[in-house]
């Protein structure tokens, strides 16, 4: 609308300011300034002022009016800077849109002829005799914008409504998608859906989905394995109760047992106690590692004096089964880890290197370090792990052969505590074997615990 209106004003400048130049010529050539009783001038004037709905002011060089279409100001002399700028030079259009009119000056120049050149006038010299004030209203295009206006408030309202509906309708379809993501997943929530969800539409959904679908897989196997702990701790605590009671019931039974069956079984009762309580202690271990990762209670500990120290406790049991129990320190390892723990990881993996080993067999346990790291290899000369268990020993309650560890008083969660251990440590294990020959636990911990 500015740009019409723009163009429109420059247009009827042109128009006007072209006609006022033929008139300012004509107006030196009837001599007009001197005498203005010319009725070729005076038509052409009223002419144009009709034509524009102008008026038209002719002023003379003593800027007196000599003509004024409207007839008012005739007679009067006019100061003003547009007319004085025009004397001197510069015409000037100005366009007061406020009031609706175009206000021109044209200079009524007069060429200096060969006849009348002079010595400080030569010939060609422009002569500026008069101006022509002119004012033109603008009302024609006031009112086409007026009408413009309209038409464009129409076009804009219409606009308007249809980007509203392509809006409402694009929106709807392109959310489409992820409303279907969001009732999957919640169909997934309120368990009526168990099987992976697809919504491959956009590539945003499908990144989503598969997101979701990981941390559903994820949830679903921490369900199972919590399942599958609570369901071996219920067996595993429930076996020695049955044994204690199939125990206890059977002397009921026999109303004068003699008093030697009576402690026999009593010492079996006791037995079966106290692998209850090792299972429970163990569980409580190990449910207190998994609550307070981090919680380390970390000191200097020399390490070769701490191997030391547990093998000796252990020998007696070794010596049971004439096992030789061997300490090799490359070199003397001073570590920042929490004793009590480490204890833990020793004699564990001491006490299985022993569990399950041969008659007259060994156990060597080899403690090195290199700058950051420290090592303990726990070798042993025993029965060995086949291959397909190799990963599962540190799982809870997971034992190669579940009777004769049973039968040698293991509660298969020993490994599971010395993991948490090492890893609580920032440390790893890794365990080889042959089947037959021997096992290797390597145990590497970092030597300095600094706090990440
Ligand atoms: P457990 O109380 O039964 O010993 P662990 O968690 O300590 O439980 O060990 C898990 C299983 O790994 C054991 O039941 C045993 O079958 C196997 N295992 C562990 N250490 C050794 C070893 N040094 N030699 C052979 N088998 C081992």
């Amino acid at each position: 609308m500015q740009n019409y209106e723009d163009r429109a004003v420059e247009v009827r400048q042109s128009d006007v300011q072209n006609q006022l130049k033929i008139i300012a010529n004509h107006l030196i050539t009837y001599n007009y300034l001197q005498d203005t009783s010319s009725e070729v001038i005076n038509a052409e004037l009223e002419q144009l002022s009709n034509l524009y709905s102008g008026r038209v002011l002719i002023i003379n060089g003593n800027l007196k009016v000599i003509k004024d279409t409207y007839g008012i100001s005739e007679g009067k002399t006019i100061i003003s800077e547009e007319v004085i700028k025009c004397f001197k030079g510069t015409s000037i259009a100005n366009y007061d849109r406020n009031n609706g009119f175009i206000e021109i000056t044209t200079p009524i120049v007069e060429i200096v002829s060969e006849e009348m050149a002079t010595e400080r006038m030569p010939a060609g010299t422009e002569l500026t005799r008069g101006v022509m004030l002119t004012s033109v209203s603008t009302d024609i295009i006031v009112a086409t914008m007026a009408v413009l206006n309209r038409k464009s408030l129409i076009i804009e309202i219409i606009m308007f409504i249809f980007i509203f509906v392509i809006a409402v309708i694009l929106s709807k379809v392109l959310i489409e998608p992820f409303e279907r993501v969001t009732k999957a997943i919640t169909e997934v929530g309120e368990g009526h859906l168990n099987e992976p969800i697809s919504v491959p539409d956009y590539l945003e959904t499908e990144h989503i989905v598969n997101a979701f679908n990981d941390l559903h897989e994820r949830m679903k196997a921490l369900d199972d394995s919590r399942q599958e702990f609570v369901a071996n701790v219920s067996h595993e605590l429930k076996t020695p109760i049955t044994s204690v009671k199939v125990l206890a019931d059977s002397l009921l039974a026999q109303p004068d047992t003699p008093a030697e069956l009576y402690r026999e079984f009593m010492v079996d009762i006791a037995t079966e106690i106290e692998r209850e309580d090792k299972i429970i202690n163990d569980l409580l271990a190990l449910v207190k590692m998994d609550k307070a990762a981090g919680d380390l209670n970390i000191s200097t500990v020399n390490m070769n004096e701490l191997t030391e120290i547990i093998l000796k406790r252990l020998r007696p049991i070794a010596r049971k089964r004439d096992i030789e129990l061997l300490l090799v320190s490359v070199r003397e390892v001073v570590a920042e880890v929490d004793e009590v723990k480490m204890s833990l990881i020793l004699t564990n993996l001491v006490e299985n290197a022993i569990k399950y080993n041969k008659e007259q067999g060994k156990v060597t346990v080899t403690l090195d370090a290199d700058h950051q790291f420290f090592t303990v290899e726990v070798a042993d000369t025993g029965i060995g792990i086949p291959e397909e268990s190799l990963n599962r020993i540190y799982e809870r309650f997971y034992r190669v052969d579940k009777s004769h560890s049973r039968e040698i008083g293991g509660t298969g969660l020993g490994l599971a505590i010395t993991r948490n251990a090492v890893l609580l440590h920032r440390g790893s294990i890794k365990v080889e074997s042959t089947l037959g020959e021997g096992t290797k636990f390597l145990v590497k911990i970092p030597l300095s615990h600094t706090i990440l």
